[in-house]
């Protein structure tokens, strides 16, 4: 069974029928969810299986101590030979693909991918909770570019659940963070984090924060990032946004760095995860089965929804 998209998302209840080559795995997964590279990929891309991530239980792997390992697909798949993989970015490697957008992804079951790809899952991290750690992952790397010292200004423009988890992991390094949405259910959340936050329309434009984080629920939102950034400041762009139209000019004058920030460290973030440093049990708003994979990617579609995950049956 899987999740494919033609002219739109579709279920083929059909079992796939996998074998496992030279370097793969087979995998029954327990847990999907919608991330926002999946949602960059429901679009015109026609006959490929959606889904970056997955969590599950490896079932065949040439590697007998993976077998009945839990664990988290990641989708770069690369080649580990280029001269980029040799220099350790395995992420930009000249022949890579990305699961669910250029090769068939991790909705379906049974699913079969690159050994390489696979992640162990922390014993004491429950499904749930491994299902984030792609966007936790995000978190960390944007934080890393940015060398977050001393205790910079820092806002997080958006709402979803990738904005909130890069504001809890922007809190956790002691910056003064504030999230600007549009969504008043988020603003429950961030006061339960002490996170400050403000409506988008109620904010000033003075051209004083250290770093802009955009993520998705905010419009226009590199014009309004250039407004808010202090000269010479970041502006860290993550996967899914919407940039909208925004004056060259305005970088030109700021001297304003853009940072694009696509994955990150998912084994650094399964063990903070693991350590219960992240609020995710709040971030989730809908739980729905695999069979439902269109309505629920209509529902993670939508500006105000937060996570939704999916089970396998
Ligand atoms: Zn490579």
């Amino acid at each position: 069974m899987r999740l494919i998209f033609r002219d739109a998302i579709e279920f083929d209840p059909a079992q796939s029928d996998i074998t496992a080559s030279h370097g793969e795995a087979i995998i029954r997964p327990t847990r999907f969810a919608i991330d926002a590279i999946d949602l960059v990929s429901a679009g015109d891309r026609g006959n490929r299986v959606l889904g970056a991530h997955a969590v599950g239980v490896v079932e065949q792997a040439a590697d007998k101590s993976l077998c009945q390992r839990r664990v988290i697909v990641r989708p770069i798949v690369s080649c580990g030979e280029c001269d980029l993989c040799v220099r350790g970015l395995r992420e930009h490697c000249r022949e890579r693909q990305v699961l669910g957008l250029t090769r068939d992804g991790c909705h379906q079951s049974p699913l079969c991918v690159p050994t390489a790809n696979l992640i162990p899952i922390p014993e004491q991290l429950d499904d749930d909770g491994a299902i984030f750690a792609p966007m936790v992952a995000r978190a960390i790397h944007a934080a890393r570019r940015l060398r977050v010292e001393a205790r910079p200004y820092v806002t997080v423009l958006g709402d979803d659940a990738q904005a909130l988890l890069c504001a809890q992991h922007m809190t956790r390094l002691n910056a003064s963070v504030r999230v600007i949405g549009e969504q008043p259910r988020r603003f429950q959340l961030c006061e339960k984090w002490q996170v400050k936050h403000r409506h988008a329309d109620e904010i000033g434009r003075r051209a004083d924060q250290d770093v802009v984080i955009i993520s998705r629920g905010v419009a226009e939102p590199l014009d309004l990032a250039l407004r808010l950034v202090r000269p010479r400041g970041k502006v860290v762009l993550l996967p899914g946004i919407v940039a909208g139209a925004f004056d060259a000019g305005a970088i030109i004058a700021t001297e304003a760095e853009l940072v694009g920030v696509e994955t990150g460290p998912i084994d650094e973030a399964l063990d903070l995860l693991a350590r219960d440093e992240f609020d995710t049990a709040s971030l989730v708003e809908r739980r729905l089965p695999l069979a439902s994979g269109a309505e629920a990617y209509r529902l993670a579609a939508r500006a105000d929804a937060l996570h939704v995950l999916m089970d396998a049956a």
